[in-house]
């Protein structure tokens, strides 16, 4: 099947923006009594926000297909994020382990002024490591990757910025802050330096231009100075109320913006990128591609709030295009299936198969064959001392217990499936203070299970656990873990225990290899054991290729 390609996938921030309403803003040590939203409404409303998700939600209006990767918190806040990402269809890859999601309350006072509190949470605690050892299989599906300086730590930026430049993709860098603001809070000024020279296209705003280069007012040529100083592709500059300016190569345009009513202009500079993406990736001359991307910040400005909640956006984007560039062809745009009624379920199903080949790519990267080898050393030892091995776990993974067992069987490691939750009601006596009982469960922390390993463990037998979660408490148990690290389940919500199955199956297939390896096991040895079954007529098969016309009893 073929794989399909991303269009563009981003990095940074995703915010869910908290509003209040306030009669006046208050200093320290003051009170003031919230307004409600509506006469009776709530005084709290949230909304899907940050640079980086904004941007990829107008991209994603315009027709682009999309995707988003990073760290959020297993919180509210981080359910409502992947919600409004899910409703526009943008795919993701996300880790639900920061300690927090990030959000910002924003008072918005009688005037329209706003007063904002960033909490910047699970965007600055992604890694520069993560990005390769976590996302690669996700960014490695993208034909452009766009991320921010703005509220991602910056090694973790440049961390990114190497690894799209090692695979030839090429990278949109939105410099939203001036440096002044960027250092020290995400990292020093060489590493901000560094950044900028890796990305193959630059979006700065006006303000953080000036404060780079300090070429004058002029935006073109402080476009052009950016250019030239980290020798860009190409430098794109937002101006407001003014439009935007655009260096390069045989390139210098600036374009007026769009004259529209302006109701808020939070997240003109996102829209203005998701659109200028739109373009890139369609290869639109720069004149096409600057107005596409105002039309999309004046389109932004003329509403409330950032992300786009809707596709009908789309047409007022392109009515000023076309207003303005009515030569100019565009693709055609198709509005995805999953936004506008039921879900698709080829669609679907390619999602989770290419997401099942990218977290096995993972656990191809990360299984640690060290862990393997001690696995097998601890069951020939159990089995030199007479001792037999144990599967168990609850759940799916009793399932994956009953499955390994028969496999060890046939491979010639007596196995043998042990009830979790009967352990503790007589069934431990099947197993014996010289037994190895394998634990299998992806969080590590179910609770049946981890009662019925404690029961184990003080019996005397050893423990291995095949767990996605090496911090765990069954982790904590086992003398031995073997990792088998997934970071979705795939499906429409994700839940049903889908790829975590597959990665525990994957490992102890992996250990039987490893045991009938060190055991040498003999077609002779596999055919005694299978005397049924295609596979059984297989063996029989090769042992009397190999034996010429000797029966397989002859080999009992
Ligand atoms: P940011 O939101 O990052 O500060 P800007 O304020 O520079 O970015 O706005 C980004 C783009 O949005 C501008 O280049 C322009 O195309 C459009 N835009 C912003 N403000 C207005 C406005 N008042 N009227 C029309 N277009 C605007």
């Amino acid at each position: 099947m073929a794989e399909a390609k991303l269009d563009v996938v981003g990095c940074g921030s995703m915010v869910v923006d908290l509003f209040y309403r306030t009669p006046k803003f208050v200093h320290a040590e003051q009170k003031v009594a919230l307004h409600a939203h509506h006469d009776d409404g709530p005084m709290e409303r949230a909304a899907v926000g940050g640079l980086v998700l904004n941007h990829l939600g107008w991209a994603c209006v315009l027709g682009l297909e999309v995707g988003v990767f990073g760290k959020i918190g297993a919180d509210r806040h981080g359910e409502f994020l992947r919600r409004g990402i899910e409703q526009l269809g943008i795919r993701h890859h996300l880790t639900h382990d920061g300690s927090a999601s990030s959000f910002a309350k924003i008072f918005v006072d009688t005037r329209g002024g706003r007063a904002i509190y960033m909490a910047r949470g699970a965007t600055a605690e992604l890694a520069p490591e993560e990005i390769r050892r976590r996302h690669a299989g996700f960014i490695r599906h993208a034909r452009m990757v766009s991320t921010e300086i703005s509220q991602l730590p910056l090694r973790t930026v440049i961390a990114l910025l190497l690894f799209a430049r090692a695979n030839s993709i090429p990278t949109v860098l939105d410099v939203d802050l001036p440096p002044a603001d960027a250092c020290p809070a995400l990292g020093t000024r060489a590493e901000l330096e560094r950044a900028l020279r890796l990305a193959t296209i630059l979006k700065p705003t006006r303000a953080a231009a000036r404060a780079l280069v300090g070429a004058g007012r002029d935006t073109l040529k402080l476009a052009q100075a950016m250019r030239s100083r980290y020798q860009s592709q190409a430098v794109i500059l937002t101006d407001g109320a003014r439009g935007c300016a655009i260096a390069a190569a045989g390139t210098a345009l600036k374009l007026p913006a769009f004259a529209v009513k302006v109701v808020d202009t939070t997240g003109a500079g996102d829209a203005f990128m998701g659109a200028m993406l739109a373009g890139l990736r369609w290869g639109l001359p720069w004149r096409a591609i600057g107005t596409l991307a105002n039309a999309a910040g004046a389109v932004c400005v003329g509403r409330l709030g950032a992300f786009p909640a809707g596709f009908e956006l789309r047409d007022e984007v392109l009515e000023l295009f076309r207003g303005a560039m009515p030569d100019q062809t565009l693709p055609a745009i198709e509005t995805p299936a999953r936004v506008n009624g039921p879900l698709d379920p080829s669609v679907e199903v390619n999602r989770f198969l290419e997401l099942c080949l990218s977290e096995l790519g993972t656990l191809r990267r990360e299984i640690d064959l060290g862990q393997i080898r001690a696995a097998v050393d601890m069951i020939r030892n159990a089995e030199a001392r007479g001792g037999r091995v144990h599967l168990t776990g609850v759940g799916k993974p009793e399932h994956v217990a009953r499955y390994a067992a028969s496999l060890l069987c046939s491979v010639g490691t007596q196995a043998t499936f042990l009830h979790a939750t009967e352990t503790l009601h007589g069934s431990l006596g099947q197993v014996d203070p010289k037994d190895v009982v394998i634990a299998i469960s992806n969080s590590g922390n179910t609770r049946e299970l981890c009662e019925a390993t404690l029961a184990i463990k003080e019996h005397g037998a050893q423990l291995i656990a095949v767990t996605g979660n090496p911090a765990s408490e069954l982790s904590h148990l086992a003398d031995l873990v073997i990792n088998a690290p997934v970071e979705q389940e795939g499906g429409v919500l994700g839940l049903a225990p889908r790829i975590s199955v597959l990665a525990e199956v994957c490992v102890l297939a992996a250990l039987s290899v490893a045991l009938e390896a060190a055991r040498g096991l003999t077609l002779e040895q596999y055919g005694r054991w299978h005397r049924a079954g295609t596979l059984g007529a297989a063996a029989r098969r090769l042992v009397s290729g190999r034996h010429g016309r000797r029966k397989l009893k002859a080999v009992k």
